[in-house]
């Protein structure tokens, strides 16, 4: 079993060496991870300069690019062999709702994803690595049980974890979930920089606006472990035949 792990907040994020350490003894791992943090960089591949791959004093593989053209250049080059799972994470912070299109993190296991590749996306529900052990002790034993059915599940599929920052994180209940919803962002935030010019800071997300029963960010609200299968498929299906209607039959 061969397993690639990344994430979005670069290779020497804590999340990353405790991902990695509760991955060992699962079978062969690979690490491509961002010199950089790439937070909200969410699915974009560097196409107008060439990419670095270098290795840490750890073995850790990093590049001087987005999670996304880590686990691409992992997958297309890279790496000697084609893992059977690709992990990324543990994120410092939630990825739930609509963050999870600008989620780097989600773009790291989307990338495996895309490749056909099982991938699961891990994060902590809070910031600052509050009970990180527990997180990957909850992340071992969910890719622990995903491992023997590797073989058997024929096609990719796309999980994304968000994982309460408690020390009981491995024992608590675990709720399969729905992407809730978030109002628009708050507003922008004006500054003036040393030079006179106006400089602005995109503002932070907005409240949960769905966040009901079923939701990623219920589960994490009663303390539970959110576990929500993705797919990448934009199209409003529902919305078709409207389309259809007024855009392309003749009237
Ligand atoms: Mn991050």
């Amino acid at each position: 079993m061969r397993i690639l792990i990344a994430n979005d907040d670069g290779y020497l994020a804590p999340g990353l060496a405790a991902l990695v350490k509760a991955c060992e003894g699962l079978g062969e791992l690979d690490v491509v991870a961002p010199e950089q943090n790439a937070s909200g960089t969410s699915n974009s591949l560097t196409l107008n300069r060439p990419l670095t791959v270098h290795t840490a004093s750890n073995g850790f593989l990093y590049v001087n690019g987005t999670p996304s053209d880590c686990v691409h250049l992992a997958l297309t080059g890279v790496l000697p062999n084609r893992p059977d799972l690709v992990v990324s994470g543990i994120n410092n912070g939630a990825n739930m709702g609509d963050d999870t299109l600008y989620s780097g993190t989600v773009a790291a296991a989307m990338e495996g994803y895309l490749f056909g590749i099982p991938a699961i996306a891990f994060s902590q529900v809070d910031k600052g690595w509050q009970h990180l052990d527990a997180a990957a002790r909850t992340a071992r034993d969910v890719i622990e049980r995903v491992l023997p059915s590797l073989r058997e599940r024929p096609g990719p599929w796309l999980l994304n974890i968000n994982i309460p920052n408690r020390d009981d994180a491995p024992r608590l209940p675990r709720v399969v979930t729905r992407l809730g919803r978030r109002h628009a962002s708050e507003p922008v935030i004006r500054q003036v920089n040393p030079r006179g010019e106006t400089i602005y800071w995109i503002g932070p997300a907005g409240s949960a606006r769905e966040a009901g029963e079923g939701t990623d960010f219920f589960a994490a609200s009663q303390g539970r472990v959110s576990i929500t299968p993705l797919q990448v498929d934009l199209t409003d299906h529902a919305a078709l035949p409207d389309w259809q209607r007024l855009l392309v039959t003749s009237a």
